[in-house]
C-alpha cells in the first residue's frame, strides 16, 4: 500500500498528523511538495517568504533522507501532480494537513473531490492550529469578534500531546523523479538576502533550537520585555509557526511543561491571538482586502506614492518608524511594537490605505501570514474585530521615548539619525493627527 503525503505549510516531521497517520496506516509513504503559487493568488508567497521556503524545503528534504525517505518536489497544478504521482507510484491514498485561507480551502475541497472521484482515498488533518476555526463559537453560536472571551475558551482546554516524528520510513521500490529545490527559483536573482541569512535558521531543527533558547531565557521576562524593540524580548518564532516547522500544539505543551510562572500565560495569550486571527479569516474570508467594519469602505484615503515610498524605505523622518521599516527590509521581520507604530503612521499620519501597507508587509516579511497580517492591519486601522479605535493616534516620538528609551534600537537601524543626511519629517505630527481625525469624522457624519 502506497500513500502520498502532501506537505504544504507543515514542513516538519514531528507532530505532523498527516504524516503520522500515513505511517501508522502501514503504507509506504511518498512525501510530496508541489510549488503552485498561482493557486494561492492573490496571496501567493512574497519574496521574503519564498526565500524562507527555499531554505525550509532543503531542511525538510534532509530530515526525510535521514529517515530513509525522500521529498519529491514538483511544479503544480497540484491536482494534476497528485494524480500523476498516484499513477506513477500506484498510490491509493493521499494525506494532508488542512489550511484555512480562502483560496487554500477552496483548492483543498476541489482537490479532495477530484481525487476521490478517481478512486483515491483522501484523509485530511488538523495540524496548523490548536483548534479548528469552526469549532469555537460564542454563546449565541456565532463566531467571536472580541478577543478576551475567545481567549477564555482556550484556558481550560486540554490539547492532546504532540506525536513524535516517525521512526524509519519504508521506501517504495523506486522513487518518483523530483526537481531540486533550486529548480523552483525561490531565492532572489539579485542577492539581497544576506541580512535574512544572518538572522534566521529556517527548518524544523532551527525552530526547535530557537524554541528551547527562548524557553530557557527570554520567556521569564516576556511580559515586561515584549514591548522593547531594543531587547530580544519576544520569541521570534513567527516564521517557524507560519511554515509549520513547529506546531502550536508542540509550543503550547513546551511552555506548559516549564515550571509555572506568570509570563507563561502572557506568552500563551499571544499564541491564542494567532488562533483568533485564523478564526476571523475563516469566518470573514473577504477581510484580506475589505474592512470588517463597513463604514470604513467610505474612508477618504489618499493616494500618495511619494509618501508611501518614503515609508517603505525608512525615510519618513520619524526615527522609530524608519528603524522598523529598515529592520524589516534587512531581516524580513519587525518587532510587534514597531509594527504597530509603523502601520499606524501609514494609515493615520499619511492616510494611505491599510491594504497598501499589508501588501508591502506581505512581500517583505519572512513571517507573512494572511490571517495575522490581516488582523494586524485591520486592528491598527480601526476597521477590524476588537480593533484599536481609529481616533487613538500614536505619537511616534513618544512611542520611541517609551519603548526605546536609550535610543539603542533607533541607533542600530538609523545610524545617521541626528545628522544632516537624515530626512526632516515628511508630515508634522499635530497637523497629520488633526487631518486623520477629520477623515474619521467624515465617515461618521454620513
Ligand atoms: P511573540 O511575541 O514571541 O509571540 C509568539 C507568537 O504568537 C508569534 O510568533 C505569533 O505566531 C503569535 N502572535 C504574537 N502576536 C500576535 C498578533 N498580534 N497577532 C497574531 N499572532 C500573534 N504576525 C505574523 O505572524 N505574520 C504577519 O504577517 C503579521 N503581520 C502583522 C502586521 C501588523 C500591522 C501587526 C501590528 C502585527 C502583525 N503580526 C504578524 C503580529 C505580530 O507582530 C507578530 O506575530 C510578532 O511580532 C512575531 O514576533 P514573535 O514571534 O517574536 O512574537
Amino acid at each position: 500500500m502506497i500513500a502520498l503525503v502532501w506537505f504544504r505549510r507543515d514542513l516538519r516531521l514531528a507532530d505532523n498528523p498527516a504524516l503520522h497517520a500515513a505511517v501508522v496506516s502501514g503504507a509506504v509513504v511518498v512525501p510530496v511538495f508541489i510549488w503552485a503559487p498561482e493557486e494561492e493568488a492573490p496571496w501567493s508567497p512574497g519574496a521574503a517568504s519564498q526565500w524562507w521556503l527555499h531554505q525550509s524545503l532543503g531542511a525538510l528534504a534532509a530530515s526525510l533522507s535521514e529517515q530513509g525517505s525522500r521529498l519529491t518536489i514538483r511544479r503544480g497544478p497540484s491536482l494534476e501532480v497528485l494524480l500523476k504521482l498516484a499513477e506513477e507510484t500506484r498510490a491509493t491514498s493521499v494525506f494532508w494537513n488542512r489550511l484555512y485561507s480562502p483560496a487554500e480551502m477552496a483548492r483543498d475541497r476541489d482537490t479532495a473531490a477530484a481525487l476521490q472521484k478517481r478512486g483515491l482515498s483522501v484523509s485530511t488533518f488538523a495540524g496548523a492550529l490548536l483548534r479548528e476555526p469552526e469549532e469555537v463559537r460564542n454563546t449565541s453560536g456565532k463566531p467571536f469578534q472580541v478577543f478576551t472571551p475567545f481567549y477564555k475558551t482556550y484556558l481550560p482546554a486540554e490539547f492532546s500531546k504532540p506525536v513524535g516524528k516517525p521512526q524509519q520510513m519504508a521506501a517504495p521500490e523506486a522513487w518518483p523523479s523530483s526537481l531540486a529545490v533550486s529548480d523552483l527559483a525561490l531565492e532572489p536573482k539579485i542577492d539581497w538576502a544576506e541580512g535574512l541569512r544572518e538572522s534566521w535558521e529556517p527548518g524544523e531543527r532551527g525552530a526547535r533550537r530557537h524554541t528551547a533558547d527562548f524557553l530557557d531565557g527570554g520567556m521569564s521576562q516576556y511580559s515586561t520585555e515584549r514591548d522593547r524593540p531594543d531587547r530580544t524580548g519576544t520569541s521570534r518564532l513567527s516564521p517557524h509557526l507560519h511554515f509549520g516547522e513547529m506546531s502550536p500544539r508542540q509550543l503550547w505543551h513546551a511552555v506548559r511543561r516549564r515550571p509555572a510562572h506568570p509570563d507563561a500565560e502572557s506568552y500563551l495569550r499571544q499564541i491564542v491571538w494567532r488562533e483568533f486571527a485564523h478564526h476571523l479569516l475563516f469566518h470573514f474570508p473577504e477581510t484580506p482586502s475589505q474592512p470588517l467594519r463597513p463604514e470604513f469602505r467610505r474612508f477618504p484615503w489618499r493616494h500618495d506614492p511619494a509618501a508611501f515610498r518614503a515609508w517603505t524605505r525608512g525615510r519618513t523622518g520619524y526615527p522609530l518608524v524608519d528603524a522598523g521599516m529598515r529592520e524589516l527590509w534587512h531581516t524580513g521581520w519587525m518587532h510587534n511594537r514597531v509594527r504597530l507604530v509603523a502601520a499606524s503612521f501609514l494609515v493615520k499620519h499619511l492616510l494611505i490605505p491599510w491594504q497598501e501597507g499589508a501588501a508591502w508587509f506581505w512581500d517583505t516579511l519572512v513571517d507573512a501570514d494572511l490571517a495575522n497580517n490581516t488582523l494586524g492591519w485591520q486592528w491598527v486601522a480601526g476597521c477590524g474585530a476588537d480593533a484599536a479605535p481609529y481616533f487613538r493616534i500614536f505619537n511616534p516620538t513618544l512611542q520611541a521615548e517609551k519603548f526605546d528609551p536609550e535610543g539603542a534600537y533607533v541607533r542600530r537601524w538609523v545610524p545617521e539619525f541626528g545628522q544632516a543626511s537624515y530626512p526632516r519629517p515628511i508630515v508634522a505630527h499635530a497637523a497629520a493627527r488633526q487631518r486623520a481625525l477629520d477623515a474619521l469624522a467624515a465617515i461618521q457624519s454620513r
